[in-house]
């Protein structure tokens, strides 16, 4: 089977397919993040998400040329710094950083290209002045340019590919020049923005006068001038699809430089939302948690990525701190078995010629099913029982081990989940450890085997080496 995926321009499940098949790389762009605050786990989900198919694409052989977008210049930004008095890269260079970090955190890849939208403004123009040549982009009387959703219809493009625009609102007359407008209001919306005093410091020379992009063009210049006119694939969270994905499709074909009569993108593949109480997490509501919030409360990145990724990206998915809870407890699970093949398997080396296990082909035969996860971790679950049960009865051999062991990296190569991070003992484990040496120099094994059994109950188990004992997570 071939991996699947729910491609929103058909609004139907299809299989993916490279549209250069000789390329060296598929073409995968990801809308990435407004850098005016930290970013909140509602907007990771969407990385996190983004990194899963990156990750899923490269373990069914194809090379990826990942680029996400940093917006630097837009609406909200431009107020914001209007406000600190500092300067747009000071003000955008601290949530950028922030935003890095986080992306570590919660172990995403690093994409290979992360433009800057403010790097791109002499391909934002040239876009524009296409668009213009065109008859598409026409300057309204505050020196702004807009893009004509009437003479884009009239070159026989369509406005509409991704979202079912209604009649009504398809007898569109009106401009728009906010960033964020919804579909009821189809209106043309603003490719170059003039000056205006609440601008502030932040404005470009352009043949049109001074002045800014508009939000949905620097996706457009950013992606075509890394990926070309027409890649593979182009993500993002699901209130992204109308209008900025949208626009882009429009600004993007309007220019006409795809050729042999190829879109502008082939699959686009929208995440859903991260909601709170039935809500969307998001600044506006107040309702968010950002990844440094959760640090603080003393969870781990890889418990907020195995949450994350624990519902189907097309399933709005309600968070919960019980349920990063129960992440922590699946994930420690996890991580007992793992422990415990490492132990068994010691020195052995995997057969690496060996065609893979069932356990691999279960867990592609899910994510080839439009990245199904709930069927992944069912698998990877069956996997760490029947493991469990193999390792209880002693019956598995050191080779065995080793190749089990390796089955489990390739599939934690696509759920990035890593290994545990080795733990400091708390001051109660130490505490008992030294009880149980003292026990044992003693020579009371009763007395050292009950403590032994205490930190158990805690978590930790004992290690006697030459050089003295240890404390180990269980
Ligand atoms: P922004 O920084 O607002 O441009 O958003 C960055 C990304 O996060 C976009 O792809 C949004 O669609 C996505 N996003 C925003 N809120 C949520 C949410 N509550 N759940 C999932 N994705 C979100
Ligand atoms: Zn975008």
């Amino acid at each position: 089977m071939a991996l699947c995926l729910f491609n929103s321009l058909q609004r139907r499940v299809e299989a993916f397919t490279p549209l250069f098949p000789e390329a060296d790389a598929i073409g995968f762009y990801c809308c990435g993040p407004t850098v005016y605050d930290f970013g909140h786990i509602g907007n990771f989900r969407t990385f996190v998400f983004a990194d899963l198919l990156r990750r899923y694409l490269e373990f069914r052989g194809h090379r990826v040329n990942h680029v996400m977008n940093i917006t630097d210049v837009e609406d909200k930004i431009i107020r914001q710094v209007a406000a600190t008095g500092l300067s747009l890269a000071e003000f955008t260079g601290k949530y950028t950083d922030a935003f890095l970090a986080d992306l570590a955190t919660l172990s995403c890849l690093k994409p290979h290209h992360l433009p800057k939208a403010t790097d791109y403004i002499p391909q934002i123009i040239d876009l524009i002045e296409r668009l213009e040549k065109r008859g598409i982009a026409y300057r309204a009387g505050d020196g702004s340019v807009y893009f004509s959703i009437n003479k884009y219809r009239g070159c026989g493009c369509r406005y509409g590919q991704l979202v079912t625009l209604d009649p009504e609102a398809q007898r569109q007359t009106e401009r728009v020049s906010g960033d964020s407008y919804d579909k009821d209001n189809l209106a043309d919306f603003a490719l170059w923005k003039a000056r205006v005093p609440g601008d502030g410091v932040v404005f470009w020379e352009s043949p049109w006068g001074e002045g800014r992009p508009g939000w949905h063009i620097e996706c457009s210049a950013m992606s075509m001038a890394l990926l070309g006119p027409s890649f593979d694939l182009h993500l993002g969270g699901e209130d992204l699809a109308f209008p900025h994905h949208e626009d882009e499709i429009a600004q993007s074909e309007g220019t006409g430089l795809q050729q042999g009569g190829r879109p502008f993108v082939k699959h686009w593949v929208h995440a859903a939302h991260l909601l709170v109480d039935g809500k969307k997490m998001s600044k506006s509501l107040g309702n968010f948690f950002t990844v440094r919030d959760l640090l603080n409360k003393g969870f781990q990145g890889r418990e907020i990525r195995f949450l994350l990724i624990s519902a189907h990206y097309r399933e709005t998915f309600n968070f919960t701190l019980e349920g990063l809870e129960a992440s922590r407890s699946a994930l420690a699970r996890l991580d007992s078995t793992v422990a415990q093949l490492t132990e068994r398997a010691g020195a052995a080396n995997p057969d690496n010629t060996l065609a893979p296990s069932p356990f691999e082909i279960a867990f592609t035969e899910a994510l080839d099913d439009d990245l199904n996860v709930s069927k992944a971790w069912a698998v990877i679950f069956d996997w760490v029982r029947e493991t469990n049960a193999a390792l209880a009865t002693g019956s598995l051999s050191p080779a065995a081990a080793a190749e089990r062991l390796h089955a489990w990296r390739r599939v934690d190569g696509v759920m990035g989940l890593g290994a545990r991070p080795q733990e400091e003992a708390p001051a109660e484990a130490l505490a008992l450890l030294e009880k149980r040496n003292a026990a044992k120099a003693a020579r009371d094994f009763a007395q050292a085997d009950a403590v032994r059994n205490e930190l158990k109950a805690l978590g930790w188990t004992v290690e006697d080496s030459k050089s003295g004992s240890k404390l180990k997570r269980l």
